[in-house]
């Protein structure tokens, strides 16, 4: 398991072990369940443990045109940042370099 981040904590269900062992009537092991509270990730946020892990639902009713919008906002703000470092290291604008036809 990873260290914990700050305001994670160990899975109070598994003990962080992110399974749950399934014992047959003999009380001998036959295998693992993942861990229904913290899907086998063995630990929680602070938001997780009050409501449990939860697949992001929403993800998926977003509306396409919106996700596709939101990562091309993302992809300028990112290549912003690749100019702006560009600038800073090279003192040039990489206008000089990118615009050379
Ligand atoms: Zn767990």
């Amino acid at each position: 398991m990873k260290p914990l981040k700050e305001g994670e904590t160990i899975c109070p269900e598994c003990k962080g072990k992110g399974k749950h062992p399934v014992v047959n009537e003999k009380g001998i092991i036959r295998g693992y369940n993942a861990c229904e509270k913290c899907l086998g990730h063995g630990k929680l946020d602070w938001v997780e443990r009050v409501v449990g892990k939860r697949i992001p639902w929403e993800w998926r009713t977003v509306n396409i045109t919106n996700s596709l919008q939101l990562q091309q906002s993302l992809l300028e703000q990112s290549l912003k940042e690749i100019r702006e470092s560009i600038i800073k290291v090279y003192g040039i604008s990489p206008e000089h370099i990118w615009d050379k036809k």
